[in-house]
């Protein structure tokens, strides 16, 4: 199972890494610790550092950058926070120190199989999620150039509403 999911992150990813593999097991643990499932809008992740393993995330946990429950605060830790919204259970995983000895590949295989406690450490999240989105940002047609623009990026300009780039221009 954990294999399969990493060959399906592997597919969006373009290679297979250590990096992806933590994303992987760690998606995978918090669906588990959360008693959920993937997909629908309830969950949201809080990452603590940019690598290899966000791509594992989306896959496995299913909150992309696409639909902005998948966030990025920067700690510069392998370590990730997990949140379902519809239960207000949540989970931190922050990676141990493996083995030195490994290959990459190796080391891939130590991350999705080895017992969770040696992979992780499991702690309660350091953030707050912040509430399920709901609303879409409303848009307008700029009566300049036609285009459709979100709102905080229009401006007044001689009576009329236009969009940023006409403002500018
Ligand atoms: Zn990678
Ligand atoms: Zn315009």
């Amino acid at each position: 199972m954990i294999h399969e999911l990493y060959q399906k992150a592997g597919e969006l990813h373009g290679h297979f890494c250590p990096g992806l593999a933590i994303g992987v097991r760690a998606a995978a643990e918090a669906l588990r610790i959360l008693g959920t499932e993937r997909g629908g809008f309830s969950k949201y992740c809080i990452a603590e550092n940019r690598a290899c393993y966000q791509d594992g995330i989306q896959v496995v946990f299913g909150t992309t950058l696409g639909d902005g429950n998948l966030e990025l605060r920067q700690r510069g830790k392998t370590a990730f926070n997990f949140y379902d919204r519809n239960t207000g259970k949540s989970v931190r995983l922050a990676a141990k120190s493996w083995p030195e000895n490994l290959t990459r590949p190796e080391l891939a295989e130590f991350i999705l199989t080895a017992p969770l406690d040696e992979v992780f450490t499991r702690t309660d999240v350091r953030f707050e999620a912040p509430p399920e989105a709901v609303v879409r940002r409303p848009q307008r047609v700029c009566p300049r150039c036609g285009e459709l623009c979100s709102e905080p990026f229009l401006r007044v300009l001689d009576g009329e509403i236009v969009c940023l780039d006409c403002a500018e221009k």
